[in-house]
Formats: structure tokens, sequence, C-alpha cells
């Protein structure tokens, strides 16, 4: 059979999309990245974001996947367990792989716990190492809220030890779960990224202290970066306290928008993702600024026209 994958959408190499590939060269099938004119006997379609489009040309024989298509399609059991295809990604430079899915909690904005359910370690760190590439990003949801978390550390480091391979668990870590003992270890493993952790709210302001208090221990807090989510449901005074608290840390605050399109989102994303503004300008001059230098409109002003 002829096969053709289409990846429509995805940022990095499509974890996916590569073990279905590696699946059917193991059945004896020829597996090629999708070209518009050509044939083929079955096309995979990977979708990972709702807002993607499909292709409005027909395509013979397809299925569609990926969590921008449908939460709950799974892989069947006999693909999942295929090792990557990498040749399907040939300027990929890192392995890809989960340790475990899902996440024990349940933030209102987050496609995990449907997606993925409840935390499961599924695999070894070993086994996702290729021994092509010098790095792997782990993509676990949280690993810092796994029962073997210490266990798995000291895996992880032995294994570096072993290959030199650098590690970076880009999905981030849960810093209400940050522990002198966490860290004591986390701080061997080689990483290629900065650390990631997310301060969504201020419920948790307390936790998020204490978790960046106990890492600035064992780590530069230029080293750690602190995804800060608006415009789900906190007002602004709760967004721009949570990022005082960033600055104050030492850590580097990164602004994710919940709607793409909003001007206030755009518009904080613009001071907050530029670190130099960030740093130097107020948020009033810059937002006075950055209205004055796009042309806003005030709901005020309409009325004169
Ligand atoms: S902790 Fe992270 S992965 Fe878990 S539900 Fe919240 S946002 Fe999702």
């Amino acid at each position: 059979m002829k096969i053709g994958i289409y990846d429509l959408d995805s940022i990095i190499a499509n974890l996916a999309l590569m073990k279905i590939s590696a699946w059917h060269k193991s059945k004896g099938d020829q597996v090629y990245r999708y070209l518009e004119l050509e044939k083929y006997d079955k096309v995979y379609i990977s979708k990972v974001f709702k807002f993607s489009k499909m292709p409005k040309y027909f395509i013979d024989n397809y299925e569609v996947g990926g969590s921008g298509f449908d939460l709950e399609k799974k892989l069947p059991v006999e693909i999942d367990q295929m090792k990557p295809d990498y040749d399907l990604y040939p300027r990929n430079t890192f392995d890809i792989g989960f340790i475990s899915r899902g996440c024990p909690r349940s933030c209102a904005f987050c496609i995990v716990p449907a997606k993925e359910g409840k935390l499961k370690q599924i695999d070894e760190p070993m086994n996702i190492y290729s021994g092509r590439h010098k790095k792997i990003m782990f993509l676990d949801n949280n690993f810092t809220a796994l029962r073997d978390r210490i266990d798995l550390l000291k895996t992880i480091i032995k294994m570096q030890n072993k290959t030199r391979v650098k590690i970076s668990f880009t999905q981030g870590l849960d810093i209400r779960l940050i522990n002198d003992e966490f860290m004591y270890y986390f701080k061997e493993i080689k990483r290629y990224e900065k650390i990631r952790v997310a301060f969504d709210n201020l419920t948790y302001k307390d936790k998020f202290m204490k978790g960046m208090a106990i890492m600035k221990k064992y780590t530069k807090m230029r080293n750690v970066m602190v995804y800060v989510l608006v415009g789900f449901d906190t007002p602004r005074s709760d967004d721009l306290e949570r990022l005082e608290l960033v600055r104050e840390t030492g850590a580097i605050p990164y602004l994710m928008k919940f709607d793409k399109t909003n001007d206030y989102q755009k518009r904080i994303a613009r001071w907050v993702n530029r670190p130099a503004m960030f740093a130097k300008v107020p948020w009033l001059n810059f937002e006075k600024y950055d209205k004055l230098t796009r042309g806003h409109v005030e709901v005020n002003q309409l009325k004169l026209f």
C-alpha cells in the first residue's frame, strides 16, 4: 500500500504520525509525506489545533486524528506501541515521547484531563531514547505529580551519564508540587531549554511563591520561565499582580493569550514577551504608547461618528 501522511499544523515532529508511519512500514507499506497531486491508498491527517482548516480539495480514503479534531480518538494499541519513525521528519533534532499521560488536576481551560484522563506512568525514559539524537523532549503534562518521580529522575540522570543526551520537560513542572527533594535531583538533569512552570491564577499565589523560593536555592532564576495565562477567567488586576510576582522572583514571564484575537491580550503579550520592554517600561506607559502607535479606537470614541 502507498500511505500519505498529512501533518496539517504540528509545531514539532508529530509523534502519532511517526508511530503510524512506523506501523505501516512494519507491514511492508510505502509511507510518504502527503503531496497534493499524488495518489495514495490511504491518507492520515493530523489536526492539532481546532482553528486549523481542513484541506479544501478532495482526498480519497483518509482518516483524521489529533486534539483539534477529536479529543477521544486514540491510536490503536498496536500502533501506539511502535517506536516513532523519525525519518518522517528529517529536520527534527530530538527524540520525543511520554513517560506518563494525564494529569491529576482539572484546570478548566486545559484539554489534558479530557484527552488523557488520570495521571499514569506509561513508559521508561530509556525506551524513548532512540540513539539517533542528542536531545529528548519529554511531553509529560505533569511529571511532577508522578508517585515515582524521584526514582524516575535518578533513572534519567543515569541515562544521561551513559548517553550524554540533554533533556527538556517541555510542558513544564507543577510549581505547587516542587520540594527540596525534587529539586535536589532535578538540578542534576542536563537540560537544553529553560525550566518551565505556570502561574495561571492567584488562587495558588502562596504555593507559587513557595515553590519558586525552593527553586531559587537550586538554579538561577533566569533559567526559569513562567507561563502566565490571561483572558480565561482572570481580571486584569489579577494578571498584573501575577506578572509583578513573577518579576519579584527573578524568573522570566511568558504571557499566554487565551484568545489570540483579543486586543488587550495581544497588547499585554507585546509588553511581557519582550523582556527589555517588560523590564524597563511600566504597563500603563506601554499601554498608552501601544494604543497610540497601533491606532486603537476606544469604545466611547465610536460615539463621535
Ligand atoms: S496542571 Fe497543567 S496539564 Fe494539568 S490540567 Fe492544569 S493546565 Fe492541564
